[in-house]
């Protein structure tokens, strides 16, 4: 099946699915509210969108020097920085450290760049033995399915499904409170962060100035996969970099507020190298590996290289009607909703993903809650733009062509208009048959009733 007949099979289960519709509506009703208190904290808001917009540009539009003083202030401290282009060499660079360490046993904290290269189903393949340590991370990995958002990969579940699958998969699960529930993974992820010989995470934003990884979370989950297991291999993309340490003043809180509705995040932790002499704790070796697949290729593009500019905050996804509807897992892709619709061409190849662009109604409500102001909704457009191959069909030029001189002639456009009212009780009958060329459309809508008189009379009538 092609990615876009998949798309829209999965696309009509969900949106049939009101349970599931009315339950992460709610989830992100609670988000709304919680990150407006947050955004009214800032002193000014879109303030500190601009700032962040600007400082994002001047990150990626000199990416070259800011990577390699990253590069080399982490190297200069012991680190090792492997460069993969694409998601075969990534995996291939990780492979061989977790072999050549002998390694058995992997723990991991969120990463999304994992999960765009596929790293688990390859560790997993090679023998290794893959725990994902973000609870929500972990939830998903027991049910053999990915993320279901950026942030919130578990989104999706109700907690009497996640007790029981924490019977099923772990014979534990007292009830469904969201305490008990935690404390049954908690003790199954203790014993694994002993057991682990690598601890991998990703990051949130590369320091070029001070040659730091800045890793946010919420459970500590992150600390702990990061300080014991002997090695720390850390996967993130090319696009992470923040000029300068005192730009964290301003993404730190920014990411927090646009991602979760928090004031700062719980755990907030500075990587700069593996342990040096006299330290307690931390890896004593650590890898960095630094991602491209194609993006460079979208850093080319003038037009849409500020897509670069996201921080994965997820809010954009937030607010989307047609995420809201369809969710994560409908969209087949690692980055899903609209920045996800915008990226995934360019990352994945233009005509097997370019339905996604079409999978907006482009209200532009990504667009205006964008921490860093992509302008998401005319990427959508343009996506749609590039992915043309042709001329439109006889019948779509017909039609549009009729169209327009009905709409420039007034009179016209009354006598259709009079047609429209005097035929509604046929259109009523043919609604979703197949002599309705609107059928897709109107099959799960109803016609919106016509009223007994246009506007314009109306207007006219009330002199
Ligand atoms: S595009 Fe903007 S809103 Fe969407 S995830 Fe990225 S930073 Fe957040």
């Amino acid at each position: 099946m092609s990615f876009v007949s998949q798309f829209k099979t999965a696309a009509e289960r969900v949106t049939g699915d009101s349970r599931q519709r009315q339950f992460i509506r709610t989830a992100l009703g609670n988000y709304e509210i919680a990150r407006d208190k947050r955004k009214a904290a800032f002193q000014s808001w879109e303030s500190a969108r601009q700032a962040a917009a600007e400082t994002k540009w001047e990150a990626i539009n000199h990416l070259d020097k800011h990577l390699e003083s990253l590069v080399s202030k982490l190297e200069a401290r012991g680190t090792k920085v492997h460069w993969a282009s694409n998601a075969a060499q990534a995996r291939e660079i990780i492979l061989k450290i977790v072999t050549e360490k002998k390694a058995r046993s992997i723990i991991k904290s969120k990463a999304m760049t994992s999960e765009e290269i596929h790293l688990n189903e390859a560790l997993e393949k090679a023998g290794f033995t893959v725990v994902e340590s973000d609870l929500g991370e972990f939830i998903v990995q027991l049910r053999h399915e990915p993320p279901y958002h950026i942030v919130f990969p578990s989104m999706h579940l109700t907690r009497d499904e996640i007790r029981d699958l924490f019977q099923k998969e772990l014979g534990d699960a007292p009830s469904n409170s969201p305490e008990e529930l935690t404390m049954v993974a908690r003790r199954v992820m203790r014993q694994k962060y002993i057991q682990a010989d690598i601890g991998f995470t990703g990051g949130n934003f590369a320091i070029a100035e001070t040659g730091m990884i800045s890793i946010t979370e919420n459970e500590g989950n992150a600390r702990l996969t990061a300080a014991l297991p002997k090695t720390m291999i850390t996967l993130l993309g090319i696009e992470k970099v923040l000029p300068r340490f005192a730009d964290l003043a301003l993404f730190l809180p920014m990411l927090a507020t646009a991602g979760a509705g928090q004031p700062m995040t719980c755990y907030n932790t500075m990587y700069s190298g593996p342990r040096q002499p006299g330290e307690c704790d931390g890896p004593e070796e650590w890898h960095v590996v630094l991602l491209d697949n194609r993006r460079t290729e979208l850093l080319a593009d003038a037009e849409q290289r500020d897509a670069l500019h996201c921080i994965r905050c997820g809010a954009c996804l937030n607010v989307c009607p047609i995420f809201r509807n369809v969710g994560g897992h409908t969209y087949g892709t690692t980055y899903s909703g609209p920045v996800g619709s915008v990226i995934t061409p360019h990352l994945r190849g233009l005509q097997d993903w370019k339905h996604l662009s079409n999978a907006s109604s482009l209200c532009g409500a990504c667009t205006e809650t964008c921490p860093v102001k992509i302008d998401l909704h005319h990427h959508l457009l343009h996506n749609r733009r590039n992915a043309s191959t042709g001329e439109p069909s006889f019948f779509e030029r017909l039609t549009f062509k009729v169209f327009a001189i009905v709409a420039n002639e007034p009179a016209f456009w009354s006598v259709a208009k009079k047609v429209g009212w005097l035929t509604q009780p046929l259109q009523k009958l043919v609604k979703g048959s197949a002599l309705d060329p609107a059928r897709t459309w109107t099959k799960t809508r109803d016609l919106p009733p016509i009223p007994q008189e246009t506007f314009k009379d109306w207007w006219r009538n009330r002199k």
